[in-house]
């Protein structure tokens, strides 16, 4: 064999391999890259450059040489023309620089015709086997100046890459490429120029490109490393993410940790050092953790060493025949996390403290001061009724006004607490709209003729006569707003008129409109109006009483129903409240016209309907509460006794049969509900239902009512007494 075969094998096997890369660069994957499909064009152009010039030293004949130099040129200048462009694309030059020497080296074209052609080169045997020598002249001149001018214009654009270089990845490619433009040129002084000083050509640069290709090649390899693609970004994710990262075998063994679980574990590394770690010397987990159903789990649990609270998220991974390889775990600690939920369940357990302490005062402010409050109004009542002077009658009178004005402003902050905290319920049930439109039409009519204004209403006749809905709610709203009404006018006139707007038979919406001549409401303010404890143009009210609740109430009352509230006005001329609020329909006739009476409200009712006989028993640690209920039931012609405590009571009802037993709720030693459970377990008749037992509360919170009618109560009174639900408790007995 010549030696001259050995390159030729050699040749062969690098043009496979350029063919290999070749197909390599071209691939899917980097197709997104300008740079790799210039690569594919350089690893074909280097791999005709072996196979033509392994032809060459295979062959014995100089036809088949001649031929195989003929291909092998195509190759060369491709990789001549390739390489030049691919200077441009991976480094930054001159663009008119660049596109000069591209042009130039595109003159391999046409250089390559005459270079082929067979006067040039003469192939003749020798000892090491087929070699050729360049034939002086033209054409080899010519190929000799190309090939050095291309040699410049190479390092001139290698220089520029590196000068220009952006970054350092840009400065290590043309690095790189100076390294190529070296050992291609090394090759080519053996191949190219020994032959034209007539010595036997040595494929020197056939080889020694394949050699610059590769170079090449890592080169772009590592450009390809520095793009983002989901192979070298789960590595990124991997090395650099911030939270810990695990991966263990199906056995439960330690294989891979982040830098991140470093870190957290480092501990843990630094105990067992070399050893085999498993998952349970890092967390606190049962041994049969991972036989677990499913691809993931999250648990919370600690880490062994440090008690860290972490929460880990495990997931099985598979190979690619689907079967199970290991489980990745990735691990948050909770430390912080633990700490803002410990500091927030803190928070609300003392926002539920602080709304429990704001409840319980509210009941107890309201038992406080309704207890002294039922006191005043039921003596004013009883006072009013007996015989007195017409002056003592006027200021009684006007005792019994101030305590229920005190009484409604007390009212008020307990349905303001109760709507803003939500707790606001409607007590709905069927009732005559025409009572209600009356009752608050007389509720102010007082008012508005003592300030000499004109009161009048204009109600359609087509409302429903009855309804279902909460009609103490329906009348306070109207009461509030004609209340202001009356409140906000000094002359003019007060008017209420009131529609049903829709009515399908089963539910009608009632629209009732307040129009007043009053001071009004400037457009500013329009918005702060519901909002409580706000009162606006302080400058005009002053002198006006008012706690700025009543709106926040009427709104928070009609939208509790579904309804809605609006407000017309023009400053100094006067004001238009509308409140719609729709209502189940009960009976769907006609109301008819309202009739309204003008009766003197200063007389008391009391006593009005007669129980004669009727024995009741009321029960109540204040004496003077004790005063006022017995005298207001015999006003009712009842035999009514009292006793002061529990105990007390216990023991009259072992010897009589009261009909009715009415029963503070909150007693010193035993309250209500322990007493009239005593007295159910009397036995015999107070065994048997016929008593009554009513609880007597001045606790106005919402649920109070429920709860005592859940603990036993036959019914509920609240303090002060209500005349009209004490008659109608006594009629429904
Ligand atoms: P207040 O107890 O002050 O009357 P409200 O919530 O009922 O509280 O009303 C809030 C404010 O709205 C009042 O302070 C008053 O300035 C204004 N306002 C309410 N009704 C009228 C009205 N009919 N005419 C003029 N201003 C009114």
């Amino acid at each position: 064999m010549y030696v001259a075969q050995i390159y030729s094998i050699i040749l062969l096997s690098f043009g496979a391999a350029a063919f290999y890369l070749g197909i390599s660069a071209a691939r899917k994957r980097f197709r997104d890259y300008a740079g790799n499909a210039i690569l594919g064009l350089l690893c074909f152009s280097s791999s005709v450059w072996c196979y033509g010039f392994g032809l060459v030293f295979l062959t014995a004949d100089p036809r088949v040489a001649y031929w195989g130099r003929t291909l092998g040129m195509i190759g060369v200048f491709g990789y001549l023309i390739i390489v030049q462009i691919l200077v441009g694309v991976l480094g930054t030059m001159p663009t008119k620089l660049y596109r000069f020497f591209c042009a130039f080296a595109f003159l391999g074209l046409i250089i390559y015709f005459p270079t082929v052609s067979p006067d040039v080169t003469v192939y003749y045997m020798e000892e090491a086997g087929m070699t050729y020598t360049f034939k002086p002249g033209l054409i080899s001149n010519v190929y000799t100046v190309y090939s050095l001018i291309f040699a410049i214009n190479m390092i001139i654009s290698i220089s520029c890459m590196i000068k220009n270089a952006k970054n350092r990845r840009e400065k290590v490619t043309g690095n790189r490429m100076g390294i190529t433009l070296i050992i291609v040129f090394v090759g080519m002084i053996l191949d190219t120029i020994l032959p034209m000083f007539g010595f036997g050509a040595i494929p020197g640069s056939s080889i020694t490109q394949f050699l610059g290709l590769l170079v090449i090649y890592y080169a772009i390899v590592d450009l390809n490393k520095t793009r983002i693609t989901p192979m070298n970004m789960s590595q990124y994710i991997y090395r650099s993410v911030s939270e810990p990262v695990m991966v263990f075998d199906t056995e439960g063994i330690l294989r891979l940790s982040n830098k991140a679980a470093d870190d957290i574990f480092s501990e843990t590394f630094a105990k067992y050092e070399d050893k085999t770690l498993r998952i349970t010397d890092f967390f606190a987990l049962d041994k049969g953790y991972l036989d677990y159903e499913g691809n993931h789990r999250v648990d919370d649990t600690n880490s062994v060493i440090g008690d860290i609270p972490v929460q880990i998220q495990t997931s099985r991974i598979a190979d690619g025949f689907g079967d199970l390889i290991g489980f990745i775990i990735t691990v948050k600690d909770m430390t912080h996390i633990n700490e803002i939920m410990d500091s927030l369940v803190e928070a609300k357990k003392l926002a539920e403290a602080n709304s429990l302490a704001k409840s319980t005062f509210l009941a107890n402010m309201s038992h406080e001061i309704r207890t002294p409050l039922n006191a005043i109004v039921g003596f004013s009542e009883l006072l009013l009724k007996s015989d007195i002077s017409d002056e003592d009658r006027e200021q009684v009178d006007d005792i019994r006004n101030s305590s229920h004005n005190l009484l409604a402003i007390i009212n008020d902050i307990l349905d303001i607490s109760k709507i803003e905290s939500g707790k606001m319920e409607l007590n709905e049930i069927n009732y005559n709209i025409a009572d209600v439109i009356k009752d608050a039409y007389l509720i102010t009519e007082t008012l508005a003729k003592a300030k000499g204004l004109k009161f009048s209403m204009d109600i359609d006749e087509n409302i429903p006569a009855k309804l279902y809905g909460d009609p103490v709610r329906v009348r306070g709203i109207l009461v509030n707003i004609l209340n202001n009404a009356v409140k906000y006018t000094k002359f003019g006139s007060v008017r209420l008129e009131g529609k049903v707007k829709e009515n399908d038979g089963d539910m009608s919406v009632l629209e009732f409109k307040v129009i007043d001549t009053g001071i009004g409401i400037k457009v500013d303010d329009k918005e702060k109006l519901f909002e409580s404890f706000l009162r606006v143009d302080k400058k005009s009210n002053s002198g006006i009483e008012g706690t700025g609740l009543g709106l926040a109430i009427v709104k928070g009352f009609v939208e509790l129903m579904g309804g809605s509230v609006d407000v017309e006005s023009t400053y100094n001329v006067g004001t238009t409240f509308t409140v719609t609020i729709p209502q189940k329909i009960v009976e769907n006739v006609p109301m008819g016209n309202i009739l309204v009476k003008f009766e003197s409200t200063s007389k008391s009712s009391i006593g009005a309907v007669k129980f004669p006989g009727v024995k009741v028993l009321a029960v109540d640690d204040n004496k003077v509460n004790l005063k006022v209920i017995t005298k207001i039931l015999k006003q009712y012609e009842m035999e009514a006794e009292s006793a002061d405590s529990g105990l007390a009571a216990i023991e009259l009802c072992k010897t009589k049969e009261y009909d009715i037993i009415l029963m503070d709720q909150m007693m010193p030693g035993m309250d209500g509900v322990e007493a009239m459970n005593h007295i159910r377990e009397l036995g015999g008749y107070y065994a048997s239902g016929k008593c009554l037992i009513v609880a007597l509360t001045a606790n106005a919170i919402t649920g109070v009512k429920e709860q005592l009618i859940g603990e036993g109560f036959d019914g509920y009174l609240s303090k002060p007494i209500n005349f009209v639900e004490l008659e109608e408790l006594l009629s429904n007995r």
